[in-house]
């Protein structure tokens, strides 16, 4: 705790704070980009420190710690060959558009799998019991798209890489919102989810919206933005129910490559 009150001085102090903030179309949905308030529920387990950065063109203001992690091995030919060759049936140049031409991905986390802890009760209005099935069952939704990252379930939140939690509502037309970090490489080190119960008109999201609303924020978390393409997950305003073959194929294209600059010399 003691942790994350210092976590967060450091971030009051300079902050940058980041954020892939998203509108849904299960609803009033408007595309939204803004700065979000922290919430110090949400704020990554930071043992490093912080070092906020703003960078233009990364789809909202991503948090940005400098880590120990391993650095990626990267040949940027064979990169660049990897990308011509897969990114038909792809919103891949839309993510790089919104990222200044880099790549953020996890590292490969079959093995060791991210520990997520999902919320599992709310006294909030209109919250039910099945939801957070819902949430776990959009992560691993993910992984069976063929994205190397396995998620488990963890029940003590403190233990947990990726909290996500539920919302009554936000104060602008969204209905989720994810904040990631990455680190000097591009890889992701730390996400959050806040998931609303309601529109920010009042109405209750239903069971269908919850499970679409969680397909897309934790494809924020693997590192996927938005797409203008209607028929998958990823567009800003979401209209399916579930991954277009276009979202399988971004995100295994993201995941065929290593972190970092994808522009080219
Ligand atoms: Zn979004």
């Amino acid at each position: 705790m003691k942790r994350l009150v210092g976590a967060l001085s450091v971030i009051v102090a300079g902050m940058a704070l980041f954020t892939a903030v998203q509108a849904r179309r299960i609803a009033p949905r408007t595309s939204v980009s803004a700065d979000a308030p922290l919430d110090s529920a949400m704020l990554p387990d930071a043992t490093e420190p912080l070092v906020p950065q703003i960078s233009a063109g990364e789809g909202g203001l991503v948090n940005v710690r400098l880590s120990k992690s391993t650095p990626p091995s990267r040949d940027l030919p064979e990169i660049l060959r990897r990308l011509s060759d897969g990114e038909a049936g792809t919103y891949i140049r839309e993510i790089f558009l919104q990222r200044a031409d880099n790549n953020a991905r996890w590292p490969d986390r079959q093995l060791e799998p991210l520990r997520v802890w999902v919320q599992p009760q709310s006294t909030l209005p209109d919250f039910q019991p099945s939801f957070p099935e819902l949430v776990r069952q959009a992560f691993d939704r993910w992984t069976r798209a063929g994205v190397p990252v396995a998620f488990t379930f963890v029940v003590d939140s403190a233990r947990a890489d990726i909290p996500v939690v539920w919302v009554d509502r936000f104060d602008m037309p969204i209905t989720g919102r994810t904040r990631w970090t990455r680190d000097q490489y591009w890889w992701i080190v730390g996400a959050s989810i806040e998931l609303a119960l309601h529109h920010q008109s009042g109405a209750p999201l239903d069971a269908e919206a919850i499970r679409a609303i969680a397909l897309h924020e934790v494809g924020h978390v693997i590192g996927l933005d938005h797409t203008m393409d209607e028929r998958s997950i990823m567009a800003a305003r979401v209209r399916v129910s579930d991954l277009s073959p276009l979202d399988e194929h971004t995100a295994q294209l993201v995941y065929s490559i290593p972190p970092g600059s994808v522009a080219k010399p």
